[in-house]
């Protein structure tokens, strides 16, 4: 490949909103270019098929078959089962350009899991699991400002989507002595603010009592719903609490008829036929101030287990930045990142399934993101798309030149390479190979040609080498572990 023949040119101009430098830098490379959609230019196609087909070997030798979908269904390759005999089967396809689709069917251990792990441990170093559920996660790439929102313990690593209730140990919930419940006039104290306003309380000492009606298509009931004051409730995280039901808020009407109280005013004691979902938190506080089931009316001093009773305990509040880690309590933080690969384990008919995913194009952006520093990329060998760039300082000088073309030409029979011909002062010519990030440059300069050797510069380490012209070819299979023999082609 002739530099002056690339295209898109690289490109010092970036549009707004590309995440980290990564992307950046796969954007002014001409990698990728962002518009009305995602193109992969040729470099990028170059760097796409260094990762699929090993990616793709690697899965033919574990026993996964390829198959061609238009948009990814595993209900269709379940339903073909006709005997257990046919099992396990695995299957893998591509759709939609940039996803990688994995199927097992009739397997008991993780081994899509496994896979999915293995591949991607072998190109990208640093890698998150979030728990989406308890047979799902999620892989992640941490990148500032990136969209994919999750939470990790700085501790014990344990990471999780917002949305997904913790499991939290069973505590004893030790706490301050239970005072007698009593009855105080809060006129028109509606919401947690003024009513805390009101009492002089924070809103920690308040429960928060939300009537819920859960329904699928045949059946549907209420809940009263309690979280602390200060928190506001998930109904993701109620939603898969319920098993899935869709979750809604109880009207205002429906509100007084289950509660006999106005909106504002409800609470968890003496609540009739109404079962009482509370968050974690709940269950800990001591003291605290609920709705009295009576219009203009709080309860003060309501302790959960002696003034009402939970049905259900559960993770429903919004996680927040600063709550604690399920494993092992310490704090967890809000992080941000990609998603590059998603696993789900699962049982459709009587059948152990799983199903994973791989994001390849965000595999590609998290890649350029942990192989790049303040110049440009620096693609590890095995995958850059090219992994020699011949840079000839002088195009002036014709013998330089014409040698140039012929190191090209011979090293291109066996090692993707490119040559740089343009017309361009020496700046703009590194300036561009650092961009790409060529693991190896070959720059024959006028001083050095005259004294028979060239400078072999290797991107990764910023390490620069003199070496006899003749021994070129030799050094950079070395360099790129080429068996030396392949070095030894009849030009
Ligand atoms: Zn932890």
């Amino acid at each position: 490949m002739k530099m002056s023949e690339l295209f898109p040119s690289s490109l010092f101009n970036l549009p707004a909103g590309l995440t980290g430098r990564g992307e950046k830098y796969l954007y002014q490379s001409g990698i990728f270019r962002t518009g009305n959609t995602v193109t992969l230019f040729s470099l990028g196609v170059e760097l796409f098929k260094n990762i699929t087909d090993a990616v793709e070997e690697y899965l033919k030798s574990n026993g996964f078959k390829k198959i061609i979908q238009k948009d990814p269904s595993y209900q269709d390759i379940i339903k073909e089962v006709t005997s257990p005999k046919q099992l396990p089967l695995f299957f893998y396809s591509f759709s939609g350009g940039f996803h990688f689709y994995l199927y097992s069917i009739g397997e008991k251990s993780s081994k899509v899991k496994d896979i999915i792990d293995y591949i991607l441990k072998k190109y990208i170093r640093e890698m998150v699991d979030v728990v989406q559920e308890s047979e799902k996660i999620s892989k992640a790439v941490i990148i500032p400002q990136a969209p994919f929102k999750f939470f990790t313990c700085s501790f014990c690593r344990y990471s999780t989507t917002a949305d997904y209730p913790l499991k939290y140990l069973p505590d004893n919930y030790p706490g301050e002595k239970g005072k007698p419940v009593e009855k105080v006039f809060t006129p028109s104290k509606k919401t947690i603010k003024d009513l805390c306003d009101f009492l002089g309380i924070p809103p920690e000492k308040t429960i928060k009592t939300l009537i819920y009606k859960a329904y699928t298509e045949k059946e549907k009931n209420y809940f009263a719903v309690l979280v602390p004051g200060s928190r506001n409730i998930d109904e993701r995280k109620l939603k898969s609490v319920l098993k899935g039901k869709e979750v809604e808020l109880a009207g205002i009407e429906e509100v007084e008829r289950l509660t006999g109280a106005p909106h504002g005013f409800a609470g968890p004691v003496d609540l009739k036929g109404l079962k009482i979902i509370a968050d974690i938190e709940v269950a800990k506080m001591r003291n605290v101030v609920t709705g009295a089931n009576e219009r203009d009316y709080h309860l003060i001093n309501v302790n959960p287990g002696r003034d009402f009773y939970i049905d259900i305990l559960a993770d429903v509040k919004e996680t927040q930045e600063g709550d604690s880690c399920p494993l092992c309590g310490n704090k967890l933080n809000i992080r941000e990142g990609i998603k590059i690969a998603e696993w789900e384990k699962f049982c459709y008919k009587n059948m152990e399934a799983e199903t994973g995913t791989i994001y390849f194009d965000n595999v590609i952006l998290a890649l350029s993101e942990q192989n790049c520093d303040e110049k440009g990329l620096k693609w590890p060998s095995t995958i850059a798309p090219y992994k020699i760039v011949v840079i000839p300082i002088n195009v002036k000088d014709e013998k330089l030149v014409n040698y140039a073309f012929s190191l090209y030409t011979k090293l291109n029979k066996i090692i993707p390479t490119v040559i740089d011909d343009r017309i361009q002062s020496p700046g703009v010519k590194f300036k561009d190979a650092e961009l790409l990030g060529f693991p190896i440059f070959i720059i024959l300069g006028p001083k050095s040609f005259e004294k028979g050797t060239a400078e072999i510069k290797i991107r990764k380490r910023d390490e620069k080498l003199e070496i006899d012209i003749v021994k070129v070819i030799e050094k950079v299979c070395e360099l790129l572990n080429l068996p030396t023999k392949d070095c030894c082609v009849e030009f």
